[in-house]
């Protein structure tokens, strides 16, 4: 018998292609196959983001193509889960009545039970953990998904199409608590709920049999880890649990919140030679009364006390964060201080949105009156100053033999990152996938380094296990 197949189209951040990671990998322990293309797979499912009116835009051109296809192939099924599927999706329901099943984010236990039952014959059991294929959305392949607003999104989505990939995202948290004024998130994604360090030291332990060599930890909050379990671990307990794991070199989290970040958690950092040294920590405005109308729980003194204690905590830190331009009633005088900030921190990576308002945030109900064109200068002079303090910083790598674990291979080059989170590009003939190079630096640019390698960490030699590299990349 043909083994069935799926499509996982998937759009938005991180913790949202984490979660098809995990639905691909439990589609395939049923014994499903990935289709090669979304109109022959007999699943169909559409993983969503709302964070974005843009992004729900996607989702609905999508679903429009699914109808055609629905109207062509009536025995598919077609799934739609994540962020646009909150408790009532009534209306979503209405607009696609072809679509088979709705299931909130990570909650696909129904949509497996009718995989189940749609198997007509027994299905072969493969074993759970071999590579997945996730299918991102094309339109965000290979761009910067800066423009999405909040906290966790992604850079660079395009990396989790790649099958044997050294590093991998789990999500540890789920939902968020807070409630900034501005965010869908937690209206769509519900309460906090951490997952038992149990469970993920198993997760992880499954993902390094397969090959991964660094994991990024993710939540809306990842420093509220642990609040909501018995004993209350924190993410510091976390780190320990899972750098007893052998074969696992990296460990990497994602978003911080400039108000939940203890010292226990900065010294868990630091203490820890497997955790990396790069934080983000969005402020999302330099101003105290933006600040407050944004409901963010912390002034501009307060985030630059953080900033001070991890610089001073963790040697070489490199950080990140998210800012939002344009959002209601922002003075040039406010958007001054959010510049001011910038050169005053000096991050090294700036992700910045301009604000559009989201249905049913409190946000929403104010007037967005700053214009569009106004909005956009605001972003292009974030851009402009982060681009120089950006290649100021890199340009002092110039020359530097910097530690990078390879991930790809793209347009003939090796690509990996630093310990700080930097993307490195060099030339070589062997094969370096999940291998620890050590590069010299000889070209700088405000996004990424570029060198030669010099040779392998040791780390790397005494551990290697050789991945599979795709023929043809
Ligand atoms: Fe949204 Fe604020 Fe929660 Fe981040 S902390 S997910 S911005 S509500």
């Amino acid at each position: 018998m043909t083994p069935k197949t799926y499509y996982i189209w998937t759009l938005g951040f991180q913790m949202n292609a984490a979660a098809s990671e995990k639905l691909a990998r439990e589609l395939e322990s049923r014994g499903l196959r990935p289709a090669g293309k979304l109109d022959q797979a007999d699943y169909v499912v559409l993983n969503t983001c709302s964070v974005r009116a843009a992004a729900e835009a996607k989702t609905y051109g999508k679903l429009g193509e699914l109808k055609e296809l629905k109207r062509r192939r009536p025995e598919i099924t077609i799934a739609v889960g994540g962020c646009m599927v909150g408790a009532d999706h009534s209306d979503l329901a209405r607009r696609a009545p072809y679509v088979d099943e709705f299931f909130r984010p990570i909650q696909f236990d129904r949509f497996l039970e009718r995989v189940e039952r749609g198997a007509a014959q027994p299905l072969p059991l493969v074993r759970p953990g071999g590579p997945v294929r996730i299918d991102l959305a094309p339109e965000l392949k290979d761009t910067p998904f800066q423009a999405a607003i909040g906290e966790g999104c992604v850079e660079e989505p395009g990396s989790l199409a790649r099958p044997n990939r050294p590093t991998r995202w789990v999500s540890i948290i789920h939902g968020c608590n807070r409630a900034c004024t501005y965010c869908i998130v937690p209206l769509r994604r519900g309460r906090e709920a951490s997952r038992p360090i149990a469970d993920l030291v198993d997760e992880v332990r499954g993902l390094v049999a397969d090959g991964a060599r660094e994991v990024t930890l993710l939540g809306q909050i990842v420093d509220r880890y642990g609040r909501d379990l018995p004993g209350r671990p924190d993410l510091s307990d976390l780190f320990d649990a899972l750098g007893e794991i052998d074969g696992l070199w990296r460990i990497r989290f994602l978003t911080s919140h400039p108000a939940d970040m203890t010292d226990r958690i900065v010294d868990g950092i630091a203490g820890n030679p497997k955790v990396m040294e790069h934080v983000n920590v969005p402020v999302q405005h330099g101003d105290d009364d933006m600040l407050r109308r944004m409901k963010r729980g912390y002034t501009v003194e307060r985030y630059l006390n953080l900033i001070e204690r991890l610089r001073g905590g963790i040697p070489g830190v490199a950080l990140s964060t998210d800012i939002i331009v344009g959002m209601c009633g922002e003075s040039e005088a406010e958007f001054q201080r959010t510049l001011d900030l910038l050169e005053r921190v000096r991050f090294d990576v700036v992700h910045v949105a301009m604000y559009s308002p989201r249905p049913g945030t409190r946000a929403a109900d104010w007037a967005d009156d700053v214009p569009p064109t106004v909005k956009r200068e605001r972003l292009h002079a974030v851009e402009r100053v982060q681009e120089r303090v950006a290649t100021e910083i890199n340009a002092v790598l110039l020359g530097e033999t910097v530690e990078v674990l390879v991930e790809a291979r793209r347009k003939g080059r090796w690509e990996g990152r630093t310990r700080t989170n930097k993307l490195v590009f060099f030339d070589h003939d062997e094969n370096w996938l999940g291998r620890l190079a050590r590069v010299r630096v000889a070209k700088t640019s405000p996004w990424s380094l570029q060198g030669e390698a010099v040779d392998e960490s040791p780390l790397s030699l005494n551990n290697r296990r050789g991945l599979p590299f795709p023929a043809g990349a």
